[in-house]
């Protein structure tokens, strides 16, 4: 029997149009590329979409049409990421940080008709250019015309101006006849390709329907739970999974928006946090470690802000030992990806919690957290046969849920899932008896010692304990016997030296014996990924063979 309830479909139009009657004056403010703060409110931003909508209109963009974003945390790319999916086309924002030529792969790819460009980019855009010509119709530079970059472009490609575009769309009374139109919710509203460690990136393309549903999902109280009387800072960069889907679940609670822009360094975050009055604030746990140095060296205090929320990767002890004791400030620990939009796990205590003392509390603060209402996961060993809830089996994690991806943008429906319809995430994890979840590695780097696996990142964040120790990255090395071994790669504390035996003996009473790793290399530093991720694949491609004399070159 059909329901009888209204039909009304879950459109992200709708969050905007909430936020502007609700919530007009919740502020949006941006810190500019030069460094100025520029403020408006939600009522503005609904109603400079829907003149974008016009803009991006005029430009022939219609329903299903991509349109590019290379831009960092601000208010014009904000405009665009309710304007494209308002009027059934789709954001698709790009890293910026990626490798030029794989930028240009991943604009080919969308087929980005328009690129909105923050002018700091405009170098980039000269690069890739010749590589995107014939697809990309106009660059659009989010800027005013007084710091239009000069700009050679070849020839069937536009530079045009955002500030000048919007200013000739008219304003007033033309913004407000414009009609978001209403179509099927699960029409893609927003795609974003993965960072890539390995392989070219891939798309992963939202609906509307998995964007509005992942925003009331973090939007509860055991995940962000934004609230009206919030302020929250955004590190994590709209050019990565929707900057976590918060200018979405902002504008569903009514929060004010405090967007960073490029700067992105201890001393600017400190300052616009004190200044903005930033209540909670999320990112990846690099940026929080560069904050707490600046906080340490000036001691310079955080006045208003109550929650940071890290993810990305795995959350140091430090950070949630450091800014809950030295600040007073809780570090909630997330997990997600790309392909879940991102957020999967969130970890708040459950009551069976409650006695814990403090080595216990961060011991389950390290941990990834409980699924988040909508998703669904388990781990299953190399058959595929499911392991116990018990904190101790690690196996590979699976999810599946109405905000995780099918299949790649391209690929046919449902191929990136298995037979019963899971998305196998590529990371290894334990769950335990309270449905906590903690990765213990990637499926690739999980270490196989004479069959039996040992967890690099355990490994790891034992290391990163040791005082000289200030990055570390534990990957396999070949080895006659065992196959496989593990080896440690370390980074020194500026000013210090790194004895090998003595990191190693950190291990002692912490692992057991055959997990201790065979050799230890220090290097002056590591090499990340665009997304601030430690690339294994570059070092281990250097240094499998570094265990077996008869095979290094
Ligand atoms: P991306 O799609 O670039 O966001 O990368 C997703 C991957 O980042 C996940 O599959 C994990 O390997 C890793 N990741 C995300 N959050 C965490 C976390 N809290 N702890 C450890 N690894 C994480």
């Amino acid at each position: 029997m059909q329901s009888l309830m209204q039909p009304h479909p879950l459109l992200i139009s709708s969050l905007l149009g909430h936020a502007a009657r609700h919530h007009a004056e919740g502020e949006i403010v941006s810190r500019t590329e030069e460094g100025a703060i520029h403020r408006t409110n939600w009522a503005e931003t609904a109603r400079r979409a829907r003149r974008l909508a016009r803009v991006l209109g005029g430009l022939g963009i219609g329903p299903g049409d991509r349109v590019g974003t290379l831009a960092w945390n601000g208010f014009r790319h904000l405009e665009i990421y309710y304007a494209a999916p308002g009027m059934g086309a789709i954001c698709h924002t790009i890293n910026p940080r990626l490798h030029p030529d794989d930028i240009a792969y991943i604009v080919n790819h969308a087929g980005d008709a328009v690129l909105c460009v923050d002018p700091g980019f405009a170098g980039l855009i000269e690069t890739i250019a010749p590589a995107i010509v014939g697809v990309v119709r106009a660059v659009v530079m989010l800027t005013d015309a007084a710091r239009m970059p000069p700009l050679a472009l070849p020839a069937g490609m536009a530079l045009l101006c955002y500030d000048s575009l919007m200013d000739a769309a008219g304003t007033g009374a033309a913004d407000e006849d414009f009609v978001w139109p209403v179509f099927d919710e699960n029409t893609a509203s927003s795609l974003c390709y993965t960072s890539g460690t390995t392989g070219r990136p891939k798309g992963v393309l939202y609906s509307h329907r998995s964007t509005v549903l992942h925003g009331y999902a973090i939007n509860m109280a055991d995940v962000l739970g934004l609230r009206a009387i919030d302020r929250v800072l955004p590190v994590v960069p709209m050019f990565h999974v929707n900057a976590w889907g918060i200018p979405y679940a902002a504008a569903m609670a009514g929060a004010a928006l405090i967007l960073p822009g490029r700067h992105l360094d201890g001393a600017s975050l400190a300052t616009l946090m004190n200044q903005e009055r930033v209540s909670i604030a999320t990112g990846v746990p690099t940026v929080w470690m560069g904050l707490l140095s600046h906080l340490r060296a000036t001691g310079e205090r955080l006045e208003t802000v109550k929650t940071i929320m890290t993810g990305g990767s795995a959350c140091p002890p430090l950070l949630i030992e450091a800014f809950g004791k030295e600040f007073g400030i809780q570090v909630e620990h997330g997990w997600g990806m790309t392909e879940l939009s991102p957020v999967g796990t969130y970890n708040k205590p459950k009551p069976a919690h409650a006695g814990l003392d403090e080595a216990g509390r961060l011991r389950l603060g390290l941990k990834q957290g409980r699924a988040v209402c909508g998703i669904d996961m388990k781990i299953v060993d190399g058959t595929g046969k499911e392991l116990p809830w018990d904190g101790v089996a690690f196996g590979d994690l699976k999810v599946r849920g109405p905000w995780v991806t099918g299949a790649y943008h391209g690929d046919a429906a449902a191929s990136a899932l298995d037979e019963d319809g899971w998305f196998a995430t590529g990371d290894v994890a334990t769950i335990d008896a309270e449905g906590v979840m903690e990765i213990t590695d990637r499926s690739k780097d999980v270490i196989k010692s004479g069959g039996e696996w040992i967890s690099s990142i355990a490994l790891e964040n034992i290391a990163v304990s040791h005082p000289d120790v200030a990055e570390a990255a534990v990957i396999a090395a070949v080895h006659p016997k065992w196959d496989e071994r593990p080896l440690l790669v370390v980074v020194p504390r500026a000013g210090r030296t790194i004895d090998p035996a003595a990191v190693l003996a950190i291990y002692a009473d912490k692992v057991a014996r055959w997990w201790v790793p065979d050799a230890v290399v220090v290097l002056d530093e590591l090499p990340h990924t665009a997304t601030g991720k430690i690339q294994k694949t570059v070092l281990r491609t250097r240094f499998r063979d570094h265990l077996d004399p008869d095979r290094q070159g």
